[in-house]
């Protein structure tokens, strides 16, 4: 907190407003405005967007809707005008995929001399699915083996392609997943992850068989073909990763005369017949929204143009009842937007337009940038020219900032990444950091596609990335507050009658 006090009272004290190379200083008019971005009522927007009731804004989610309410009222009281076709809100569509759990089932069965003896095992009793994504619906069979603990050796054993593996369940949750994708290589058609003795898997993967049950919403751009592109795309045969309690396993292998009690570690022909069948309900859709807001420009000409400002407001949600409330990741661009919105409320019109764009489903896999990218409307019939993207500004040392694209994405790198260099020591970041391996990893990746100059400020993952601890008290403030007034600074320079400075 001392190094980022003593930080702001330099910056503001110094007549320090020269960037290093011939760049023209910021405007007076544009340096009052920036006053007006504050540390306190940044936080306070944080400390809104981040709170528990906001339920982690998972996309789509009550949390989510209640936030985009939020941004929209702050937006309309500092006067700017709705950005979207329809008002605030560019809506688009989830198809939602949802598991119907009384036709999904599976069997074991064997075949003797005397006839076949099966054991069925019904969805949410004796049969759980370990990840939150609801397959494809079909049916898959094969000979089941037993492969102790999911252990190399056991793999090694054997050709199990086409099989149906059993295991028991490795206590490590990294194991776990090793053994899932041991059995993808290996060619498995299933695997039957089998709990430990006691072990209350129904309570353990109750949250899990919600979202289940609830729905699987995915969004696919239309220049995919849309949900049934998807469909053909993933028709492929997968790996359905399943969870079953001990004491069901057990009564399976008594009823079909397998003693399960002389299972071990090696790998083992169980001679059952595994059958599954998964039942999905694939049409009911969801809409959700990006909040779009427009500053318009006063140049006759040059308002067409529209910077657009971009931040992700959407998070990961609650898992196992732990709320993910996401302060940095992305209560602080969101928050940052907000700030930024001030100050040019507080400027006045620019020459050229800009547009904020609060967008949904990032961490799902940038789904609203796409769907706004897929049609990308503006107020009278003005076109995006640039994206300024923030993600996660708000952690880590407070005078450590990255960009990409540096000159090191060369076909990317465009006069944004000049204009951040020379401005942002002006507001306590000395040396811009590369972020060009988080090239593709936020929604600017979105924005480029329109083959326009793009530009990614993030302040770096932490400990709490995609934790629950990632709490507005860990936040700060006046790192957020200093990004804002670099991105006001690097939109003042883009008035000019060229956009942006040439790249060599
Ligand atoms: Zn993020």
């Amino acid at each position: 907190m001392v190094c980022t006090a003593l930080l702001s009272v330099l910056l503001a004290g110094t007549a320090v407003n020269v960037p290093a190379s011939g760049l023209e200083p910021t405007s007076a008019p544009m340096l009052r405005a920036m006053e007006y971005a504050r540390a306190p009522a940044i936080l306070s927007d944080v400390e809104f967007i981040a709170s528990d009731e906001m339920q982690g804004r998972d996309t789509p989610s009550e949390g989510l809707r209640i936030t985009a309410r939020y941004l929209k009222a702050r937006m309309q009281r500092l006067g700017w005008q709705p950005g979207a076709k329809d008002g605030w809100f560019q809506t688009y569509e989830l198809a939602n995929k949802r598991l119907d759990t009384a036709g999904t089932q599976a069997s074991l069965s064997s075949t003797s001399d005397n006839g076949t003896r099966s054991c069925t095992f019904s969805f949410g009793a004796d049969l759980y699915l370990s990840t939150p994504f609801v397959p494809n619906a079909g049916t898959t069979e094969g000979d089941a083996v037993w492969l102790g603990s999911g252990v190399s050796a056991a793999f090694d054993a054997g050709d199990w392609k086409d099989r149906v593996g059993f295991v028991s369940e490795p206590a490590d949750a990294g194991e776990r997943q090793k053994v899932f994708s041991r059995a993808r290589s290996e060619g498995l058609k299933a695997l039957v992850v089998v709990a430990a003795a006691g072990d209350d898997v129904a309570t353990r993967l109750a949250a899990r068989t919600k979202r289940l049950v609830a729905g699987s919403p995915r969004y696919v751009p239309p220049s995919e073909g849309g949900e049934e592109g998807r469909n053909q795309r993933t028709n492929r045969p997968s790996v359905t990763n399943w969870h079953m309690p001990r004491a069901s396993f057990e009564r399976a292998c008594s009823a079909l005369g397998v003693d399960s009690a002389t299972l071990g570690e090696e790998a083992r022909e169980l001679k059952l017949r595994w059958n599954e069948t998964r039942v999905v309900d694939a049409t009911s859709k969801v809409t959700v929204e990006n909040v779009v807001g427009f500053w318009p420009g006063s140049d006759p000409v040059l308002s067409k143009e529209t910077i657009l400002i971009s931040a992700h407001y959407d998070h990961v949600g609650v898992t196992d009842g732990q709320v993910y409330n996401g302060a940095d990741d992305n209560g602080s661009g969101t928050s940052g937007l907000l700030a930024l919105a001030e100050v040019l409320a507080n400027h006045g019109p620019l020459r050229r337009s800009v547009a904020m764009i609060w967008v949904s489903g990032e961490e799902k896999g940038l789904w609203g940038s796409q769907a706004w990218a897929a049609e990308p409307w503006l107020p009278g019939e003005a076109k995006a020219v640039a994206n300024i993207n923030m993600d996660m500004i708000g952690r880590n040392a407070p005078d450590d900032l990255m960009v990409t694209p540096t000159t090191k994405l060369d076909k990317h790198f465009n006069g944004l990444g000049l204009l951040a260099d020379q401005l942002s020591p002006l507001e306590g970041f000395p040396k811009l950091r590369s972020a060009d391996e988080y090239w593709s990893r936020s929604d600017h990746a979105s924005f480029a596609k329109l083959g326009i100059p793009v530009m990614f400020l993030f302040a770096d993952v932490h400990a709490d990335y995609h934790k629950p601890g990632d709490d507005v008290e860990k936040i700060d403030a006046d790192k957020i507050r200093r990004v804002v007034r670099l991105v006001s600074r690097i939109v003042d320079a883009m008035q000019g009658e060229t956009l942006l400075p040439p790249v060599k």
